[in-house]
C-alpha cells in the first residue's frame, strides 16, 4: 500500500482514495477521486435533474466523435461492455444480414460467439492472439462473399493491447459497400475515432475505459438513419437499442432503472476530461504513460509482445520472464504490495502478463510501477527478465 510519504513525492492530477492501489487494468480503472465523490448523493430516475444528466451525457458523447452534422446518435444501455455489443449487433444487423467478423483477441472471438447466440450469419477472419487484419485482407474477403452485409473490428484489442488499423479497415469495407461496427470500448475517449475521418456506422464503448468512470453502463454511438432502420429486430427486450433510443428521445427517460451514481460519477469524467484537453490530450496522456513504462521494463530486461508500432496507449503485454525463479502469481503478490495491481496476459502459446497505461495516472507513477517491478525481481530472485526463444520467435512472426 501507498503511503503518505509517497503519496507527498509528486501531486497526481486527482489522486485515488489514500491506501488504494493504483489498477493497471483496462478498467475497472483508478478514478479520480472527485468522480467516487460524486455518487454520494441519490438521484430519482424520473426526476428533471437526471434526466438534465442523461441529455448532457448523450450530448457529450456524441459530440466527442466529431459529429457536426447531426448525423449521430448515443444510446447508453444499462451493463457492461459486452452488453452494449450484443445489443449494438442484434440491433443493427438485419437478421438476413452476414458480418465479418475480424478477430485478433479474446473481443473479437467474443463478437463471433454473440453473433452465434443471436443467430446472425457470420464468417471470421481470425488472426490468433495479435496480428492485426489488413484492410486489403478485409477487400479479398468481401470480393469472395457478397452475402457479407458488415464488418465487425475491435479498434484497440485489449486482449493483447494491439491498436488495430481501423482507417484503413473502413476504407476497405466501404469501397466494397458494405458497413463497418466498431468495438471501440478501450480506446474511444483517448484514441479518435473521428467520423469526418473514419467511416462507420456505429460503435460502441463502456462508462469504466478512458472517459474514466465507474462501471455500470456502456454506449452505442450510431447513425440516425441506423437506430431508425433498427425497429423490431432485437431478440431482447432490455437490450433493444431503437426502443431505448425512442423512449429516451420521447421521455428523457432510461426504459428501466438507470445506473444513476454511474451516470453523476460518469458525468464528473467527462467535465475532467473536457478540462484537460478532450480526447487529445487524454491519447497524449496514456501515451506518456506507456513511453515512460516501456522504457523502464526494458530497461530491466523485460520484454513486449509487440513492436512499438503497434502498441497502444492503452494497455501493454508483456512476456514473462524465462528464469525458473519467475512465477506471474508472486510476481502479482509482490506488486499488490507494492500498491500496483496488475493484470494476466491472455496470450495462448506464450506465458504473459498485460500493464495498462489508462486511468488517474501520470509518468510519475509510472515511474514507481517500473522501480516496484525491479524490486520485485528482487525478491523472487529473478536476476534476467529475459523472455524465452519461443516468446522471440512468437514475435518474429509479427515482424515477417
Ligand atoms: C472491456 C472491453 C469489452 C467489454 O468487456 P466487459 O467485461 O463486458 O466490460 C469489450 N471489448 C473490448 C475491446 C474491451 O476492452
Amino acid at each position: 500500500m501507498r503511503t503518505v510519504t509517497e503519496l507527498s513525492n509528486h501531486k497526481p492530477m486527482d489522486p485515488p482514495a489514500l491506501g488504494e492501489p493504483y489498477l493497471l487494468t483496462p478498467g475497472p480503472l483508478t478514478t479520480a477521486y472527485s468522480v467516487k465523490e460524486a455518487m454520494l448523493r441519490d438521484w430519482g430516475s424520473w426526476d428533471d435533474d437526471f434526466r438534465a444528466m442523461t441529455a448532457e451525457l448523450r450530448q457529450r458523447l456524441t459530440a466527442l466523435t466529431g459529429d457536426t452534422k447531426a448525423e449521430f446518435d448515443c444510446v447508453p444501455i444499462q451493463g457492461s461492455g459486452t452488453y452494449v455489443v450484443e445489443a449494438m449487433l442484434s440491433s443493427l444487423i438485419p437478421r438476413d444480414g452476414k458480418v465479418l467478423v475480424l478477430a485478433n483477441g479474446a473481443y473479437g472471438m467474443r463478437a463471433a460467439e454473440t453473433l452465434q447466440y443471436l443467430n446472425r450469419e457470420h464468417t471470421i477472419i481470425n488472426k490468433g492472439d495479435y496480428m492485426p487484419p489488413r484492410g486489403d485482407e478485409v477487400a479479398a474477403a468481401l470480393d469472395a462473399d457478397p452475402s457479407i452485409t458488415h464488418v465487425f473490428v475491435a479498434h484497440c484489442e485489449t486482449s493483447s493491447g494491439i491498436l488495430n488499423p481501423v482507417a484503413e479497415i473502413s476504407k476497405a469495407v466501404y469501397a466494397k459497400g458494405r458497413k463497418l461496427l466498431i468495438d471501440s470500448m478501450s480506446a474511444f475517449g483517448a484514441i479518435p475515432l473521428d467520423v469526418n475521418e473514419i467511416r462507420y456506422e456505429a460503435m460502441v464503448s463502456s462508462a469504466n475505459k478512458c472517459i474514466e468512470g465507474v462501471p455500470g453502463f456502456g454506449f452505442i454511438i450510431a447513425r440516425k438513419s441506423e437506430l431508425e432502420a433498427a425497429k423490431g429486430r432485437s431478440h431482447s427486450l432490455s437490450l433493444d437499442v431503437h426502443a431505448q433510443w425512442k423512449v429516451m428521445e420521447k421521455t428523457g427517460q432510461w426504459r428501466f432503472t438507470p445506473p444513476t451514481h454511474v451516470v453523476a460519477a460518469f458525468i464528473k469524467a467527462l467535465h475532467i476530461h473536457e478540462a484537460e484537453g478532450g480526447v487529445a490530450a487524454r491519447g497524449a496522456l496514456y501515451a506518456k504513460n506507456r513511453d515512460v513504462m516501456v522504457a523502464g521494463m526494458r530497461s530491466l530486461g523485460f520484454e513486449t509482445l509487440l513492436s512499438s508500432h503497434w502498441l497502444s496507449p492503452i494497455i501493454v503485454t508483456f512476456f514473462c520472464p524465462s528464469h525458473p525463479n519467475f512465477a506471474f502469481e508472486n510476481f502479482y503478490d509482490l506488486m499488490k504490495a507494492k500498491g500496483f495491481i496488475i493484470y494476466p496476459g491472455k496470450l495462448t502459446v506464450v506465458d504473459s502478463f498485460r500493464v495498462g497505461c489508462i486511468g488517474r495516472m501520470d509518468e510519475h507513477v509510472m515511474k514507481r510501477v517500473v522501480e516496484a517491478a525491479r524490486q520485485s525481481l528482487v525478491e523472487m530472485k529473478v536476476d534476467s527478465a529475459a523472455p524465452s526463444d519461443e516468446a522471440l520467435a512468437e514475435r518474429a512472426k509479427l515482424a515477417a
